[in-house]
């Protein structure tokens, strides 16, 4: 078998589009369903990790969204593992943003801005600011979810047959250690080895991350 995404879902019409399709899909669905000249000046972002654009969130920002509830909502569903550090940044690792600043005070339509988490084994992504709208949603929430990847599907390193669910954290760093659970159960890295599972997340794999 071979690594594969599969396509997910638009959490306005429940349609299922491709990684590449989705983005002009979503802002012709808000138009249809949200856009209301009365309404509040919303941002549509797009979060994805900066090594696999396969794991992303498309998300609806409020206008009192702070950078700090981005930081947190992160965390959540895709971060979170022992308290790490985390910072949002032009550039790359270029001038740090404070967390105090509204969104739409610190993204652009049409502009990029980046994240880390962990400075040490560091979980990078990539925050687009694809477009601002004005809206009427009745969810109340401060960031809507308009659609999550689906969990890619990696191959066993060993067999390459079936599908990978569990990580050796101790050979994961020379290409190999995402294991069926058949070749997990007969694999041996020594007493410093530790199985981690494998998630949607990008940060799946890396420092004690298991999960949401
Ligand atoms: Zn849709
Ligand atoms: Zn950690
Ligand atoms: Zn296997
Ligand atoms: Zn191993």
């Amino acid at each position: 078998m071979e690594y594969f995404a599969p396509k997910s879902r638009c959490n306005l019409c429940n349609k299922e589009y491709t990684q590449r399709g989705l983005t002009k899909h979503i802002k012709s669905c808000i138009n249809k369903k949200l856009h209301d000249t009365k309404g509040d000046k919303y941002l549509y972002i797009v979060v994805q990790s900066s090594f696999n654009h396969d794991y992303f969130f498309h998300l609806l920002l409020s206008p009192t969204t702070t950078l700090r509830d981005l930081d947190a909502f992160l965390r959540k569903h895709w971060l979170e593992c022992c308290g790490h550090l985390s910072a949002f940044t032009f550039d790359r690792w270029g001038e740090e943003i404070p967390m105090s600043r509204k969104v739409n005070t610190a993204l652009v339509p049409g502009k990029m801005i980046d994240y880390q988490y962990d400075f040490g084994s560091t979980t990078e992504l990539e925050i687009k600011c694809i477009t601002e709208v004005t809206v009427n949603t009745r969810d109340r929430k401060k960031i809507m979810i308009l659609s999550r990847n689906e969990q890619p599907v990696f191959p066993c390193d060993e067999c390459g047959k079936h599908v990978a669910t569990r990580i050796c954290t101790a050979c994961q760093w020379e290409g190999e250690g995402w294991l069926c659970e058949k070749c997990a159960s007969g694999h041996d890295c020594g007493e410093d080895m530790y199985f981690l599972p494998v998630v949607n997340s990008p940060r799946t794999g890396v420092c004690a991350y298991d999960g949401e």
